[in-house]
C-alpha cells in the first residue's frame, strides 16, 4: 500500500461558540492541511495519482479567505474541521484510485487535529 502525503494551506477568520477562553473572539489562522491518501496501483509512470493533480483540486476547494462561522454550518473548532474536510474531500475524490486514509489540520505549528475512520 502506498500513502501520499499532500500539503496545502489557506487563511481564513473564525470564532469558538460555547468557549469561555480568547479564542471566542474572532481571529485569523494560516491553516496548513495534510491529506494522507492511499492506494495499492500505480499507473504508467509510477504514479498512485499526480501530487499536481491533487493539489489544485484540494486549493480549489479550502475555504480561503473566508470567514468559516459563516460559511460554515458548525462550531469551526479543529476537531470539527478535520472531519469536515475528510467527509468533503472524500467525496470529491471518490471517482479516483485512492482513498484518503486521513486529514491533518493544523491551526498553528504546534495544535492541529487527525481525522480518519478506522
Ligand atoms: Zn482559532
Amino acid at each position: 500500500m502506498y500513502t501520499l502525503i499532500i500539503k496545502e494551506s489557506f487563511d481564513s477568520a473564525h470564532f469558538l461558540k460555547n468557549y469561555p477562553g480568547k479564542c471566542a473572539k474572532i481571529h485569523g489562522h494560516t491553516w496548513h492541511i495534510e491529506l494522507e491518501i492511499e492506494g495499492e496501483k500505480l499507473d504508467e509512470a509510477g504514479m498512485l495519482i499526480d501530487f499536481g493533480e491533487v493539489k489544485e483540486i484540494i486549493k480549489k476547494n479550502l475555504p480561503d479567505h473566508e470567514f468559516l462561522n459563516k460559511v460554515l454550518p458548525f462550531n469551526p473548532t479543529a476537531e470539527n474541521l478535520s472531519k469536515y474536510f475528510f467527509i468533503t474531500f472524500q467525496e470529491i475524490f471518490s471517482n479516483k484510485p485512492f482513498k484518503i486514509k486521513s486529514v491533518t489540520l493544523w491551526e498553528s505549528n504546534t495544535c492541529g487535529c487527525s481525522y480518519s475512520i478506522s
